[in-house]
């Protein structure tokens, strides 16, 4: 440890160090570890000589993007963490439409590049997670229907194996490593620079938000099943089930009261009024903050309602329609939640994401419509057990309903282990996986994030 502390650019972090629990610290509050060291890699060659450490002696390897992953798998008890925290760049190529992302770069860093150039990726809808967890695990926000996932658009990569050799990939040079780093999660190596695609955006989109009352959540479902169905690309939206956030232009007295919100992004913004019309003029609304939003602005609309440390237990399943039947199992689970924080989301799919064939990516199947997030989010450690158990049994009603895949960066604690991995990537791809991962890593050093064992 002493030389590779002596070798590094960046700084190991021990246990008697002043910031040890600042380094260890992860967003979700429930999923406390204790590493023996975290190494704040600031470069590849740093990242280089700490996985040669850890393989020579057989470490627990943990990597970390944005720490941000719901299981908290960028931790682990008495092994090394690989923190990519310090490796923040992004350099966007405006002519070739192409960033740069450096391996631990938040969803914010990579926004705030790219709309300089009127450019986007598509991410997920809180700026502070990881480019690195949620985009090799799949990644959807709210450009989804209009460029797809986040690993679609992952173009080239530079990669550190577990024997320390550094690959520069992209479909060129080795289409079926860049194929695995397409939704095959943390598995085949640290990632410590991606190459992302990038589309116009904005910088204005046309932000939809509508809030009715929870006494109307049936009612508004059914209008946002059929509205839905039926939608160009250029709409992304979710209809959330929880409690009405504080907002002057949401009346006090609906403040943590359970409410049902549509949400919606237009990438047009000049279309939005017309194309949010179906869901706006829904009678009675308790309230419509619906307009022009700047694209940044918009991926930061939930950035306070998810603070580090708090605790949290998420869960999906995907469903092939909105049955009278799932939307009746999702309105009465909601409210029946022992935290009135947790929510149940409905994400519409479809669109360009689910134009990508199975077998094209790891990712696996895109072909359900809607996903169901399950967020059991909670304050006091004491409510742990009931609040994991409420989301696990909204998962358990809807699944006979449901397609049988849930989504792996809304994975619980992982314990649904191998059988819902298979079921996530499907046979095919998961052989194929394991195929790259007796060549990336055969001896299995990273196998804390939902592992494909060689
Ligand atoms: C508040 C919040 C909102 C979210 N919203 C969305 C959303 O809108 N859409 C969506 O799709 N997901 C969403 N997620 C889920 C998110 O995609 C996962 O939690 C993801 O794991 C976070 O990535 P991270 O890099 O921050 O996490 P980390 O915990 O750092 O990483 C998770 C794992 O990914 C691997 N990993 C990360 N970076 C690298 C790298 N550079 N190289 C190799 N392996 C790496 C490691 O195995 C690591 O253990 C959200 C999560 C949170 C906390």
């Amino acid at each position: 440890m002493d030389a590779l502390a002596a070798a590094l650019t960046g700084r190991l972090v021990r246990a008697e160090d002043d910031d040890y629990d600042a380094a260890r610290a992860l967003w979700n509050g429930v999923t406390e570890r204790r590493p023996a060291a975290i190494v704040r890699c600031a470069t590849t060659e740093d990242v280089r000589r700490t996985v040669l450490l850890a393989a020579e002696h057989h470490l627990l390897v943990a990597v970390r993007g944005g720490g941000h992953n719901v299981a908290g798998t960028a931790g682990v008890d008495g092994g090394l963490v690989i923190d990519l925290g310090e490796m923040r760049d992004v350099s966007v190529d405006p002519g070739a439409r192409l960033a740069r992302v450096a391996g631990g770069a938040r969803l914010g860093d990579l926004d705030a590049a790219s709309q300089e150039h009127g450019l986007a990726t598509p991410a997920g809808v809180f700026s502070d997670t990881g480019l690195g967890g949620l985009g090799l695990t799949g990644g959807i926000g709210w450009l989804r229907r209009r460029f797809g996932l986040t690993c679609d658009n992952i173009v080239g990569a530079t990669i550190v194996a577990a024997d320390g050799s550094v690959h520069h990939v992209d479909e060129e040079s080795d289409p079926e490593l860049l194929w695995g780093l397409r939704g095959g999660g943390g598995n085949l190596g640290v990632v410590t620079e991606f190459v992302v695609r990038l589309h116009p955006v904005g910088p204005e989109v046309y932000a939809g938000f509508v809030v009715h009352r929870a006494e109307r959540a049936m009612e508004v479902l059914h209008a946002y099943r059929d509205w839905s169905a039926d939608l160009p690309d250029e709409v992304s939206s979710m209809a959330v089930l929880g409690a009405a956030p504080e907002d002057d232009a949401i009346p006090a007295e609906l403040t943590g009261q359970p409410c049902v919100i549509v949400l919606a992004c237009v990438t047009d913004p000049a279309r939005g009024p017309e194309l949010l019309a179906p869901i706006r003029d829904l009678p009675d609304p308790a309230a419509d903050l619906s307009g022009p939003m700047p694209y940044v602005e918009l991926q930061q609309i939930f950035d306070a309602d998810y603070p580090n440390g708090m605790r949290y237990y998420w869960r999906s399943v995907h469903l092939p329609e909105l049955s009278e039947e799932a939307l009746r199992r999702a309105v009465d689970q909601t409210y029946r939640r022992p935290s009135a924080l947790s929510t149940i989301d409905l994400w519409h799919m479809g669109g360009a994401m689910s134009r990508v064939a199975p077998e094209d990516t790891a990712f696996g199947d895109r072909s359900a419509p809607y996903l169901v997030g399950i967020e059991a989010n909670w304050t006091d450690p004491g409510d742990d057990e009931a609040n994991v158990r409420w989301a696990r049994a909204c998962a358990a009603d809807l699944d006979d309903l449901s397609t049988g895949r849930e989504y792996l960066n809304f994975p619980g604690f992982q314990e649904g282990g191998q059988a819902t991995l298979r079921a996530a990537h499907g046979e095919a791809n998961y052989a194929r996986l394991r195929a790259l991962k007796q060549r990336m890593d055969p001896d299995n050093l990273f196998r804390l994030h939902q592992n494909v064992a060689p």
